[in-house]
């Protein structure tokens, strides 16, 4: 059901635009919890993907994605995509959508961009929730991201069903573009952690120790964090570096984290040596790098490639 003001829940039409590494999975979820799905990229390898997963077809255009449905997700690289896709180059793809559609924007998008879209919105009779996920590909193929969602407490509760249709846990976390930057602090935490344990490895594998006896360690002591957990083996010392998450996309996310602090007139002098690191490695990467390969980068500041020697 989505009547007017109701729910919005199965069998519920829902257009979803972005169709990378999480867009698929997230909508296979959509799909599985028995709504209608209008999916749609702009590349049309991702619109192939889409279909091999779920057997669905993808719609031809986002204004096709946004047409007869109750609710439009957003799934892509930043909040500037976002507006260029629904608003860009006259009314954007919102011009096929019935007013009372209501958007949802789960990229992680800078809060900023975030407010100043529901500006454009609220005239059109657009309602807009920010509702940003973690959790990775791992999380979003078994349905149990977590999301973080802001806006009117009221459009926030209409659109819960759909929500947990992709995540374990939804916050509330309060008014529009809370949930892009508790997203982008979240980044920025995990972000640190992960240069943390990436040095730690480094300075104890030239210290003699070995990398394996390192993560074990930590993992048993008081430096574990989802790094040591769930990445430092698994993406680092395998040297798969395939999290499914790039590393421009961990640097445009600092970048948030460290602009929300500098607009507020608060220090935060380790969330801007990250954004500048990041940003570094990102511009000595190039696209494509997987954002565990930040330990290259590491590496390669003590002219090593991270191997014993
Ligand atoms: P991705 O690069 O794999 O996918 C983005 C998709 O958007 C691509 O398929 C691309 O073709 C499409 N796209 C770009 N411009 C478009 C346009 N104008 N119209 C239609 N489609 C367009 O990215 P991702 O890893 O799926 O991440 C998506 C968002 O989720 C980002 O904001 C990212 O920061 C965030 N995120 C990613 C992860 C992760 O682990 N990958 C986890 C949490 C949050």
């Amino acid at each position: 059901m989505s009547g007017k003001g109701g729910a919005v829940a199965p069998p519920a039409a829902i257009g979803f635009i972005g169709l990378g590494q999480m867009g698929i999975p997230m909508a296979q979820q959509l799909l599985r919890a028995g709504f209608e799905v209008k999916a749609f990229d702009a590349a049309e390898a991702a619109r192939a993907n889409f279909q091999a997963a779920t057997g669905t077809a993808a719609v031809e255009s986002a204004a096709a994605a946004c047409r007869d449905v109750a609710a439009v997700i957003t799934m892509l690289p930043d909040g500037k995509i976002v507006r260029d896709v629904l608003c860009g180059a006259g009314e954007g793809a919102l011009a096929a959508a019935d007013p009372g559609t209501i958007v949802i924007d789960m990229s992680s998008s800078s809060p900023i961009d975030t407010r100043a879209l529901a500006a454009a919105l609220e005239p059109r009779g657009f309602a807009l929730v920010d509702a940003p996920v973690s959790g990775g590909v791992k999380r979003a193929l078994d349905g149990s991201l977590a999301i973080m969602a802001g806006g009117e407490t009221g459009t926030v509760e209409r659109v819960r069903p759909l929500l947990s249709a992709m995540g374990a846990a939804v916050f509330a976390t309060g008014p529009l573009g809370s949930g892009h930057a508790m997203k982008a602090l979240n980044n920025y935490v995990s972000a640190a952690g992960l240069v943390a344990a990436a040095e730690a490895i480094l300075v104890g594998r030239r210290f003699g120790l070995d990398p394996e006896t390192i993560v074990d360690v930590l993992n048993a002591s008081t430096g574990r964090n989802n790094s040591t957990e769930k990445k430092m083996k698994q993406q680092v010392l395998s040297g798969d570096f395939a999290s499914g998450f790039s590393l421009a996309l961990m640097t445009k996310d600092l970048h948030t984290a460290a602009g929300i602090a500098r607009d507020a007139g608060i220090a935060a002098p380790l969330a801007q040596v990250c954004e500048d690191l990041w940003a570094e490695a990102d511009t000595k990467l190039g696209a494509g790098a997987d954002h565990t390969e930040i330990y290259r980068f590491l590496a390669g500041l003590q002219g090593g490639d991270g191997e014993a020697s």
